[in-house]
């Protein structure tokens, strides 16, 4: 298997060559030509696995294929930390290089005046921890009115730090018709309550 069989643009297959990667992981082979089809995942990937480019690498082929009039959100990332927050902004930008996209990171611990500040000017993407993205909508500086893609990441973190509330109640901001990924290192009942919950006749993937 090889990255130009799985349906990605050129500007993808150059930043992944650019990235020195030659071949792609088994979730990645799997999991990009799913979302490109515009199928919902629910991916059981540990990290370590190359689950982030799994996601990341479809999600800018479709954000770079289609345009939003005004500079909206077209796509939401949620992670439980701003570690893994931060990695996969630095990801997006990586293997995004060759599409003009914007990406805003909202995570805690940063001031508010420079994530405003961004949101103001208009996205593309969110990648977000669920507090900090919850705190901005309540100030009225996040609208997901025009989300069509989300990414819940890490669905088994998002549960043990106590999260899942904010994960329902960001879910119940999206619009219904979107396209939904998640991904969790186990399938614990909660987490598959959650994937019934979210997610429409998913590709399961496991690795
Ligand atoms: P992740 O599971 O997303 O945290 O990725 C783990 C590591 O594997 C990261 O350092 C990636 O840069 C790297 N990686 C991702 N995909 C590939 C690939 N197809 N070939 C080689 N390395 C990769």
């Amino acid at each position: 298997m090889k990255f130009a069989d799985l349906g990605l643009s050129p500007e993808l297959l150059s930043a992944i060559a650019d990235s020195g990667y030659e071949t792609p992981t088994p979730i990645q082979a799997q999991a990009i030509p799913t979302v490109l089809m515009g199928r919902d995942v629910l991916g059981c990937a540990q990290t370590g696995t190359g689950k982030t480019a799994a996601f990341v690498l479809p999600m800018i082929d479709i954000l770079n294929h289609g345009r939003a009039k005004a500079r909206m959100p077209r796509s939401l990332i949620l992670e439980p930390t701003r570690e893994l927050a931060a990695q996969v902004s630095e990801n997006f930008e990586k293997y995004g290089k060759n599409c003009e996209l914007s990406m805003a990171l909202l995570i805690g611990g940063e001031s508010f005046t420079d994530q405003e500040r961004k949101l103001d000017r208009g996205v593309d993407v969110l990648i977000a921890t669920p507090g900090r993205l919850i705190d901005l909508f309540e100030r009225g500086k996040i609208l997901m009115n025009d989300v069509k893609t989300l990414v819940i990441d890490e669905a088994d973190r998002m549960l043990d730090m106590g999260f899942i509330p904010d994960v329902e109640r960001i879910v119940s901001l999206l619009p219904k018709i979107r396209q939904t990924l998640l991904f969790s290192a186990t399938m614990a009942p909660e987490v598959k309550r959650l994937a019934d919950a979210f997610l429409m006749n998913p590709k399961e993937i496991t690795v």
